[in-house]
């Protein structure tokens, strides 16, 4: 087996390879840091390798900042918002995000291509999820830079200053949007830290900054590991904190930034209900469980990774669940027809390995359907645990992997109780005929965001964020633009 694509089930469809070309985009052998508008070595010249987790092949080196370049890029956004972006008019502010959003459109095939190869995901995701939702943040925001005394904080709301913001690797691209666009919108200057794993894309927007003229400082990017992105935390010029990632660092980052004055959101975890009733329209709940659990090899912290199915209906669902598992199509990331990309790395991947391990090992019974994995790279097939109890490992952790936990429930309230019985509670999923029995739920789940009948649906102007152990702050809409002003 090549690292193409695998053979499909028994009886199923042949498709025939359609790999969209990797030739739309030159990675250069050496990328630099992003500075006060150029790229540059880092000062101590250190370099870490990026990697594509379908191949294991080396992409490019990568700058790795140290905190003398986080010393610089802190300066950078300051000058620019002392003397440049925070002084100039909303309006001039939203023609140069305006343009940002232009280009990554005109750009989205190459954005697209990109985003796989460095992260692992699919073509069909990158090119229509990722990258069009990125852009749809800039566009969302540009919109509201000279709108601010009519978002509801008051005549003059003002910037914070400078924001150090801190991505993690699941979504690159549309992370570096949800950070930058509100924060550049509210006159803020930004120095972005990229995961380590996925920072192409991210020096590809700042090229794209480049492109449109954005004054130098406005965007800085900062390539490295978990110590830039703490020395970033740490430094005392940054005024704003904005972190999405594991609920470890996320803790680590709160015990930092107290007591400092500095503002902080955080977007941490979650282990999210996806709740099944027996009223629901079967077919499409299963497209939506697919949909919540397999989109981004469950590299998503909304992940809908536990199932609650009615019991009446529990082995009907399951049942028709296995039989779509059985046609998803795992392999090349670049193939359009791919619906299961890698695991974006051996990490990442080692610690899905792990708990699935646990959840077999606390009694629940674990399936896959036929699934052979490319000899190359980080995989895992699509993977259902049924027979699963609260108190279970797998119950309870973030797998944040294709695993989903199949749980079951017979009343409504009790539905409530297993949903609500987590440390996070960033969003859930409700299907249901029924629009009296959503609003009921939807008032009981303590979910930042809670999908009716759908599930994984972004829009830049509907706020996102959790409680709990999700952290707090809301990403998008008007609410994300109070993230970055004086209110
Ligand atoms: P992570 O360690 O929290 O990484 C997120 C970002 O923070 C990365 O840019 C990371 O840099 C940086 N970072 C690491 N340590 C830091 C520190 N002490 N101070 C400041 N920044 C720091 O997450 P991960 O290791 O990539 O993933 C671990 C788990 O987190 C996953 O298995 C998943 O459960 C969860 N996760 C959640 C989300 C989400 O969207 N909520 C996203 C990703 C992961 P490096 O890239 O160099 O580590
Ligand atoms: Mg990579």
């Amino acid at each position: 087996m090549t690292a193409s694509q695998t053979q499909p089930a028994v009886g199923m469809w042949e498709y025939a390879p359609a790999p969209e070309s990797p030739d739309i985009v030159t990675i250069a052998p050496e990328y630099g840091l992003f500075v006060a508008g150029e790229f540059r070595p880092a000062g101590a010249g250190g370099t870490f390798a990026t990697v594509n987790p379908a191949s294991e092949q080396e992409l490019a080196l990568v700058a790795d900042a140290g905190p003398d370049d986080v010393d610089a890029a802190v300066a950078a956004a300051r000058h620019a918002f002392e003397h440049v972006w925070g002084p100039m008019p909303g309006s001039e502010r939203a023609k140069y995000i305006f343009r940002i959003a232009r280009i990554l459109q005109e750009r989205s095939r190459e954005f697209a291509v990109l985003e796989s190869l460095d992260n692992g995901k699919p073509i069909r995701e990158s090119r229509d999820v990722d990258i069009p939702l990125a852009a749809a943040h800039f566009f969302y925001y540009a919109g509201w830079a000279d709108k601010l005394e009519y978002a509801g904080f008051g005549q003059d709301p003002r910037p914070l200053g400078v924001a150090g913001q801190v991505i993690p690797w699941n979504f690159p691209l549309l992370m570096a949007a949800w950070k930058l666009a509100p924060a550049l919108a509210a006159g803020n200057t930004c120095v972005l830290k990229p995961a380590e794993t996925t920072p192409l894309t991210a020096l590809l927007l700042a090229e794209v900054c480049q492109q449109a003229g954005l004054p130098a400082g406005a965007v800085n990017v900062l390539t490295g590991d978990g110590e830039t992105g703490a020395a970033l935390v740490r430094h005392p010029g940054v005024d704003k904190i904005a972190f999405t990632g594991s609920t470890e660092v996320g803790k680590q980052i709160a015990g930092t930034a107290a007591g400092t004055g500095k503002r902080l959101t955080l977007e941490l975890g979650g282990k999210a209900a996806n709740i099944v009733f027996d009223d629901a329209p079967i077919e499409q709940a299963v497209e939506g469980i697919v949909n919540g659990i397999f989109f981004n090899q469950g590299h998503v912290c909304c992940a809908g990774s536990r199932l609650l199915v009615q019991e009446s209906v529990a082995d009907v669902v399951v049942d028709r669940l296995q039989r779509r598992l059985t046609t998803l199509r795992l392999g090349d990331p670049l193939d359009k027809n791919t619906d299961i990309g890698a695991i974006n790395s051996r990490q990442q991947l080692d610690k899905i390995t792990q708990l699935s391990a646990a959840g077999e090992a606390e009694g629940a019974q674990r399936w896959s359907p036929p699934c052979p994995l490319p000899d190359r790279g980080f995989w895992f097939a699509p993977t259902l645990f049924t027979g699963v109890s609260q108190s279970h490992r797998i119950a309870r952790e973030e797998i944040f992997g294709p695993v989903l936990s199949v749980l079951t429930f017979r009343t409504p309230e009790e539905a409530v109780t297993k949903a609500n019985n987590t440390p996070y509670g960033l969003s859930a999923g409700v299907w249901t005929d029924k629009g009296s029995r959503i609003l009921w739920m939807t008032q009981r789940l303590r979910a930042g965001v809670v999908w009716a009948n759908t599930y994984n649906r972004f829009d830049p102007a509907s706020p996102f964020g959790g409680y709990q152990e999700s952290g707090f702050g809301r990403e998008g809409g008007r609410h994300g633009l109070a993230a970055y002003l004086n209110v």
